[in-house]
């Protein structure tokens, strides 16, 4: 069986779980958390980079700083998991789903104007894939009508448009490290700024409303309940395991890249065909190879071809039913213009195995697979 994914192993997670163990400081903020918060800061040009429990809590805790409100309107594309609508939902947002391009899945930065309303609070740009969102467009209208930016790069950790590192574009970013990610800690994830605005606050949010933070930076002599807030930070451990991977970040990015150029190079005549579309990268991007995906003619050549590779032992999944069709879409969110691309390009998309380390003869069996079934 070629499995979907595979999370990342390099060799030295043993080590790091053992210190942090022997440490005994096992909960959050513990010497991984601060490592791997440090090396993202450095790596990512970031104000400050808090680790948190995952990609879901980064956008929860990233609500409550711009402090969504309920009847507050928050504008993301329906083509989206579950969580970048949920953490504003929560705080009683209406969620305004904007049209994708069909080129690279991601929401149409042209159709986000037509979505503003007197309500509207924040836009919320989902990097598909790992490839960027137009982010300068995006920042432009923010500007001009006095929006919000939370990116959600739960998949774009380590990628960029133009010379900067998704999540430190917008007023907050959003990564995560669940196991089906680039870099992964179990479940995790984090909360990236740009700016100094938001940090106090986030460090009282993440850490049950109190300021233990500044207590243990030694700014004051004895921590209080200050705001409203919950428990987003991840037991050390969790780091312990990211640090590892963090070390060979470029290793783990070049595989990965390798791969996605493997599968482009050789699907590349099935295009000319006429049989797939491959993805598409805007020369602004530099992505981070989270996903290869081929799209099919349509819904039902896509599930033959999903049977046709399961028979020969490979697991190939699809993604994202359209929040707006979804039963909890319907209630919390509107669809704003005509859905042309989101449904339509959503049915006809198939995801390759992708994971740190596939092998040579794997791939080319993945390869050779497709390209049996679009010659019968
Ligand atoms: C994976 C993912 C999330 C959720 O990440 P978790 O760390 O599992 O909470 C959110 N948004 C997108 C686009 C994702 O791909």
């Amino acid at each position: 069986m070629i499995e979907f994914n595979v999370p990342p192993i390099v060799g030295t997670e043993e080590k790091f779980l053992k210190e942090s163990i022997l440490s005994h400081q096992i909960c959050g903020d513990g010497i991984f958390t601060k490592k791997c918060s440090e090396w993202m800061k450095e790596r990512f040009l970031a104000k400050e980079v808090l680790l948190t429990t995952s990609c879901t809590s980064a956008l929860e805790m990233a609500a409550l700083l711009i402090d969504i409100k309920p009847g507050d309107e928050v504008i993301m594309p329906s083509f989206t998991f579950v969580s970048t609508a949920n953490a504003f939902v929560l705080r009683g947002a209406k969620v305004v789903f904007v049209d994708i391009r069909p080129d690279t899945m991601n929401i149409d930065e042209n159709l986000i104007e037509d979505a503003i309303t007197q309500k509207t609070k924040a836009i919320v740009p989902v990097h598909y894939a790992g490839v960027s969102c137009e982010m300068d467009t995006i920042m432009k209208f923010a500007k001009k009508h006095n929006l919000k930016v939370v990116e959600d790069a739960a998949q774009g950790v380590m990628a960029k448009y133009k010379d900067k590192y998704l999540g430190t574009i917008g007023d907050i970013g959003c990564y995560s490290f669940h196991e089906t990610k680039n870099y992964s800690m179990g479940e995790g994830g984090a909360i990236v700024f740009k700016n100094d605005e938001y940090i106090d606050n986030a460090e009282i949010i993440r850490e049950k409303g109190t300021n233990r933070s500044k207590f243990y930076k030694g700014q004051i002599d004895k921590y209080t309940w200050v705001n409203y807030g919950s428990s987003y930070l991840p037991s050390d451990i969790n780091a312990a395991y990211l640090w590892a991977q963090l070390q060979v970040a470029d290793k783990i990015n070049e595989d990965r890249l390798s791969t996605w150029n493997f599968y482009n190079e050789n699907l590349k005549e099935l295009e000319d065909q006429g049989f797939i579309k491959r993805p598409f990268i805007p020369s602004e991007c530099k992505h981070n190879a989270h996903m290869y995906y081929i799209k099919a003619k349509d819904l039902e050549e896509r599930t033959q071809l999903i049977k046709y590779l399961k028979q020969n032992d490979i697991e190939a999944v699809f993604h994202y039913v359209p929040l707006h069709s979804a039963p909890a879409g319907k209630t919390f969110g509107r669809f704003n213009g005509e859905d042309k691309y989101t449904t339509k390009e959503s049915n006809r998309l198939l995801r390759l195995p992708m994971y740190y380390g596939l092998t040579q003869d794997k791939k080319e069996k993945i390869v050779k697979t497709i390209k049996s079934f679009y010659k019968n």
